[in-house]
């Protein structure tokens, strides 16, 4: 059987907070507990979200797990050297071409502010896509002509900054660095649908329809609110610095997971099973 490769993949765009550093750890046990091969992978495709100190933050984290990562930087100086997704434009950019010469594309000069208006719940119900702007305009973001995902119809693939959108990034390193497992949060599971189309589309992608995905729920707090990076309190900067830390982290485990409370990091392969 082929190994199984997959990877963690934290964007630094703020601290890591206690729901990325559980899948983070789901993903490495898993992969050990299979004999997989775990890459790092540092989401860092905006420059203007992404600090340094949040960097730091990354590498900080996986020091503290003590988790053994098989490829990928370890440290901000590689990341800026050689690991960072800017170095990866050339291939995001291909794939958005190879999208406009399919006539696969329209574009949107729609604001947050009309798609909000314009749809239920803030689902873009496609206002831009008998306008016929040009997909030259500025400030207008690119969207893919599909709207087969209910939960994310004719999905930006293009930023109106000019940025590959994450779906891209995300999926073209994901076939580039060979990954054939991936767990993520259920918030992601219309961006993996998403993420299958362009693959069936784009013939460098195609490996990607065979790739196993597996959503997880989200981490709730105590009122079963979702964490998010905008809530100090489950910063792992904190956690990192208590004695009690490690364990709060594997409880969220054990609950998220359903699996026996472990009493060590390294203890997670023997209970985590996908
Ligand atoms: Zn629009």
């Amino acid at each position: 059987m082929k190994m199984l490769r997959t990877r963690i993949a934290p964007t630094p765009s703020g601290y890591l907070h206690i729901g990325n550093v559980v899948n983070a750890l789901m993903v490495w046990a898993h992969a050990r507990a299979v004999g997989g091969h775990v890459t790092l992978r540092i989401d860092d495709l905006d420059p203007q979200m992404s600090q340094v100190e949040y960097l730091e933050d990354i590498f900080r984290t996986i020091d503290w797990l003590g988790i053994d990562i098989d490829a990928g930087p370890s440290s901000v100086l590689e990341v800026e050297q050689a690991w960072s997704q800017q170095y990866r434009r050339a291939a995001y950019d291909a794939v958005l071409q190879t999208l406009v010469d399919q006539g696969a594309l329209f574009a949107c000069g729609c604001t947050r502010r009309e798609i909000a208006l314009a749809g239920s719940s803030g689902v873009y119900p496609g206002t831009c896509r008998d306008r016929r702007i040009s997909l030259d305009a500025t400030d207008v973001s690119l969207r893919l002509l599909d709207d087969s995902v209910a939960q994310l119809p004719f999905p930006v693939v293009r930023l109106k900054n000019g940025l590959p959108a994450y779906h891209i990034a995300s999926l073209v390193d994901d076939v580039s660095m060979d990954i054939t497992w991936i767990l993520r949060g259920a918030d992601l599971e219309p961006s993996s649908l998403v993420q299958r189309q362009i693959a069936c589309r784009v013939p460098g992608l195609a490996q990607f329809v065979d790739v196993e995905i597996v959503h997880h729920r989200l981490i709730c707090d105590e009122r079963g609110e979702k964490l998010s990076k905008s809530r100090g309190a489950t910063d792992v900067r904190h956690l990192r610095e208590t004695s009690e830390g490690l364990g709060v982290v594997l409880e969220a485990v054990s609950r998220l997971h359903g699996c026996p409370l472990v009493a060590s990091v390294h203890d997670l392969p023997s209970v985590i099973r996908y």
